[in-house]
C-alpha cells in the first residue's frame, strides 16, 4: 500500500495557489490508518515518550492513536480561545501575519518526554511553536511525527534541534 495513493490533493484550497493534501482518506481506510500508526510507532521508542501532543486539528487522531499503541495519554495544542482554564500561549508567523496557539497549563509535570503529532510539515512554524508550548509547561521535546513533509518549504530547519520523521515526502 502506497499513502500516497490514498492522501488526496485539494487544489486552490483554503485559497488560491494552495495544494491541500487532505489526509481524510488515510483516517477513514483501516488498513491505511494501521499502516500510519505501525511506521510511526517504529521511530519511536518507548523510553522516549510519555505523553503525545496533538495539534490542532489534525494531529488529535495521530497523536491519539498512537497514545493507544504506546499505552499513553495525549495532550491537545489548540487555537486562540478554545482551551479552558489557565493556558500559555505562543504567537507564530503564518502566510499572512500571526497566529496564536495554546497549551493547559496544568497539560504536564516537568520533565516529561513528549513527541509531538501532526499531519504534515510545511514551513515548521507551526511545529516549532508547538514545541515552545511544551517546553513552557515543563515538558521535553523528543521529537516529532508527521505522515507528510513538504520538503521544499524548508520545515526540517525550523525544527533542526528536534529529531523528527515524516512518512511520504513531496
Ligand atoms: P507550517 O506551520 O507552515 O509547517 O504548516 C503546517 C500546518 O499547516 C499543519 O498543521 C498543516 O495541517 C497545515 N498545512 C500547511 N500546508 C498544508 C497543505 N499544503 N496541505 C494540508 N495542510 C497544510
Amino acid at each position: 500500500m502506497n499513502l500516497k495513493d490514498i492522501i488526496a490533493e485539494i487544489p486552490d484550497f483554503p485559497k488560491k495557489g494552495i495544494l491541500f493534501r487532505d489526509i481524510s482518506p488515510v483516517l477513514r481506510d483501516p488498513a491505511a490508518l494501521s499502516l500510519v500508526v505501525d511506521e510511526l510507532a517504529k521511530v519511536i521508542h518507548p523510553s522516549e515518550v510519555d505523553v503525545f501532543a496533538g495539534i490542532e486539528s489534525r494531529g488529535f487522531p495521530l497523536a491519539c492513536a498512537l497514545a493507544l499503541r504506546y499505552n499513553k495519554g495525549m495532550i491537545m495544542i489548540r487555537k486562540q480561545g478554545k482551551l479552558p482554564g489557565v493556558t500559555h500561549k505562543v504567537s507564530y508567523n503564518i502566510e499572512y501575519g500571526t497566529a496564536v496557539m495554546e497549551i493547559q497549563a496544568n497539560a504536564l509535570k516537568k520533565g516529561q518526554k513528549v513527541y509531538i503529532c501532526d499531519d504534515l510539515l510545511a514551513t515548521g512554524g507551526t511545529a516549532k511553536a508547538a514545541a515552545k508550548l511544551v517546553e513552557k509547561v515543563g515538558g521535553q521535546v523528543s521529537g516529532f511525527v508527521f505522515i507528510i513533509e513538504l520538503t521544499d518549504l524548508k520545515g526540517s530547519k525550523a525544527i533542526k534541534d528536534y529529531k523528527y520523521n515524516a512518512l511520504v515526502k513531496y
